[in-house]
């Protein structure tokens, strides 16, 4: 089975689809990834998930992508005794540190690191940046700050610093219990919720320990300060729009969008697209044109994969909500402009052999006109050295580790299938042309390129090219 689009789609699975026939739909409708959000999900619906998404994996014998997003340290203030208090502009409100409860003009705020951070001037935003308070004065046992906005505050309502860096660690005593069941079940990706510091990444990396790949949301603006730092160190990274929305002037997101995604291919990392992408479809069967308007956005800006959050957890569409995505995705991709775009982005090969025969291989491919690439890869760090090249023509990863044909799923064009290593360079052509023709990406009598490192089965070997014909006899091939 093959999509016909090079953009990805993560799908969020929920109350409304975590269920055989509804993620089997959601796949056949265009979903590669699954994402499972741990801030909602138990250790027993992730372990639902996970069995009946192998399950198809093995119906359709095609690589798919587990994700699992971890909470992070989500700051909230305490309880009032009211269970709310009414905050009027120009007030000036207390945060305690004392364990207390709540009452008029006074917020109990149990996260002392919060105490030792912030400085007079931050912004101090509550309840997903609908209140907005400027702190005036700070110690290390209270904060007042100035009301800018009238509303009611509600118990255990979120609190966001986005001026302060918060010596938090990344992870939460319930982040390291779920990522250990995650890992244990076995899953492909890790996402780590409010990043901070490229720090985050390396202690998060320690836990993993190579068991899953890492992709860092980016919704702090602290991490857009150390945005290459963190790049560098993870291996994908998530546009997370919702959060970085509240932390920043929601006008800056698109901006930040744009300067993310490119960062993010420059490096060759893996980059995704995230929140709101078709949230009408929450309640209506179709998109509104700004919402998929929007989704063309980032298939232009050659992002890895859009993503559908609460459109496929809690919606009433979430199928539709995917076969929109995949309807717009071939559409901008099949758009006159859209190779000038993507073209125009083109980044230069980084001095390295994989990049080197990457570049060497898009050139080849365009010059002689050929049907595909084919990537022999072990770890995966080829093929999506591969895809940064963003090649007009299809690229086939061919491995033998299910584990890397899963990691995969998310990266930009790689059409992942998995198979032995070959045994000599005679079967690594075979092999690689009948793939090739069975998933449809060759004819016979149309030529292909494989990249592949010599000896045979050496991850980062990667060494040699070698154009090939899918003959008359590649069909039959043993
Ligand atoms: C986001 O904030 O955009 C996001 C993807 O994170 P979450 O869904 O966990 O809030």
């Amino acid at each position: 089975m093959r999509r016909n689009r090079r953009v990805k789609i993560v799908a969020t699975l929920g109350p409304a689809s975590n269920n055989e026939k509804t993620i089997r739909a959601l796949f056949e409708a265009g979903a590669d990834v699954f994402r499972i959000n741990m801030s909602h999900a138990t250790p027993e619906a992730l372990r639902q998930a996970h069995a009946t998404i192998r399950k198809i994996e093995t119906d359709f014998s095609r690589p798919i992508g587990i994700l699992i997003d971890l909470q992070g340290p989500k700051l909230r203030i305490g309880k009032f005794e009211s269970g709310a208090i009414r905050i009027t502009e120009g007030d000036i409100l207390s945060f305690v540190r004392r364990e207390s409860v709540g009452g008029l003009g006074r917020v109990h705020l149990p996260h002392p690191e919060i105490f030792q951070a912030v400085q007079p001037g931050h912004a101090l935003l509550l309840d997903d940046g609908k209140l907005r308070l400027r702190i005036v004065e700070a110690s290390d046992v209270r904060i007042d700050a100035e009301v800018l906005t009238s509303g009611t505050l509600a118990s255990r309502k979120g609190i966001s610093l986005p001026d302060t860096v918060i010596p938090l660690a990344a992870m939460t005593d319930k982040d390291r219990a779920d990522l250990e069941d995650a890992l244990n079940v076995g899953v492909d990706w890790v996402g780590l919720s409010f990043v901070q510091r490229a720090k985050d990444i390396a202690e998060a990396r320690k836990l993993i320990r190579g068991r899953a790949a890492i992709m860092a949301k980016i919704e702090k603006p602290s991490a857009l300060t150390e945005l290459k730092e963190i790049i560098e160190l993870a291996d994908g990274i998530m546009v997370a729009r919702g959060d970085l929305g509240v932390e920043m002037p929601v006008e800056k997101v698109p901006g930040l969008q744009k300067q993310i995604t490119r960062a993010a291919r420059n490096a060759g990392k893996p980059v995704v697209v995230a929140t709101q992408m078709l949230e009408s479809m929450i309640l209506s069967p179709a998109p509104t044109r700004a919402e998929v308007s929007d989704v063309a956005t980032a298939v232009f800006d050659g992002a890895d994969a859009v993503m559908l959050s609460a459109e496929s957890a809690v919606g009433k569409y979430p199928v539709e909500a995917v076969a929109t995505m995949d309807r717009v995705a071939i559409e901008v991709e099949r758009d006159p402009l859209y190779e000038r775009i993507i073209h125009a982005q083109r980044i230069d090969p980084e001095a390295t052999g994989a990049d080197a025969i990457s570049a060497a291989a898009r050139t080849v491919t365009e010059t002689l006109n050929l049907a595909a690439i084919i990537c022999y890869t072990a770890s995966g760090a080829t093929s999506i050295r591969a895809a940064r090249e963003r090649p007009p023509q299809p690229i086939i990863a061919l491995t033998p580790i299910p584990g890397t044909g899963r990691k995969l799923a998310i990266v930009w064009g790689l059409h992942c299938v998995l198979t032995s290593d070959p045994k000599d360079l005679d079967d690594m052509v075979a092999k690689a042309c009948r793939i090739a023709y069975q998933e449809g990406f060759a004819l016979p009598g149309q030529r292909v390129i494989i990249s592949a490192g010599v000896p045979l089965g050496t991850p980062g070997a990667t060494n040699m090219l070698r154009i090939a014909f899918v003959g008359e006899e590649t069909p039959d091939a043993q």
